[in-house]
């Protein structure tokens, strides 16, 4: 049995660069979950990422869909939700220059239809927002449940609790979630100092293993 560090990062908002940047140092690799529709051709003073620079920028981490347009998607008639994911995959394929089947739900909203569409497209795992504070596999993929967000204030107990714990009958995994934009807020719990002392209590044990979200889907 064994234990896993995998965090997942939504939006595509121009503070991943210096958010990636940071988990390079670390040596702790993020699944980043693009919007397409948002994402310009090649313009680096967008808010968004452009398509141009994310396959270079995201390298050794991964992209994963976040659907074409950012809606509630259980507001939607099954139709509307393949296109928003087959269309966001498409791009996103194209992007990174491997095939996209990672998601995250937007807004972490999600019902049955939503779910089983997902399934039928062929996405291999699906996040929610819903944190756990626990670090067990999740028993259905496509409702990935993270251990917590960056802002959680417990995050360093938790960290700590995992770092101690021993995987006996099956792997464990610290998943943490966020957006890099809320870094910039400058908050106790929410901001680039807070993130690098997260990063730096999670980096460099060599028990852990540091993957994406579809690594750690695809471990052995
Ligand atoms: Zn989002």
């Amino acid at each position: 049995m064994k234990k896993y560090v995998t965090l997942s990062y939504d939006d595509g908002a121009k503070f991943d660069r210096p958010f990636v940047e940071m988990l390079n140092a670390y040596g702790i690799k993020c699944t980043f979950n693009l919007i397409s529709s948002s994402m310009p051709p090649s313009d680096r003073e967008a808010w968004y990422v452009s398509r141009e620079e994310a396959r270079e920028l995201y390298r050794g981490h991964e992209i994963a869909t976040h659907s074409l347009t950012h809606p509630h998607l259980e507001q939607l008639s099954k139709e509307d939700i393949e296109h928003e994911i087959r269309e966001d995959i498409k791009n996103l394929t194209e992007i990174a220059g491997y095939p996209v089947l990672g998601h995250a739900y937007p807004y972490g909203t999600y019902n049955e239809l939503v779910v089983d569409t997902l399934r039928e497209i062929g996405i291999r795992y699906a996040r929610t927002v819903k944190a756990t504070s626990a670090f067990d596999p999740p028993e259905e993929p496509l409702l990935f449940h993270p251990t917590t967000h960056h802002r959680n204030p417990e995050v360093f107990r938790l960290i700590d609790e995992f770092l101690a714990a021993e995987p006996k009958d099956h792997d464990l995994v610290f998943y943490l979630w966020g957006h890099s934009f809320e870094l910039d807020r400058g908050e106790e719990f929410n901001s680039w100092a807070h993130m690098e002392r997260v990063l730096k209590a999670l980096s460099g044990k060599p028990d852990v293993n540091y993957v994406t979200n579809m690594e750690f889907i695809e471990r052995r």
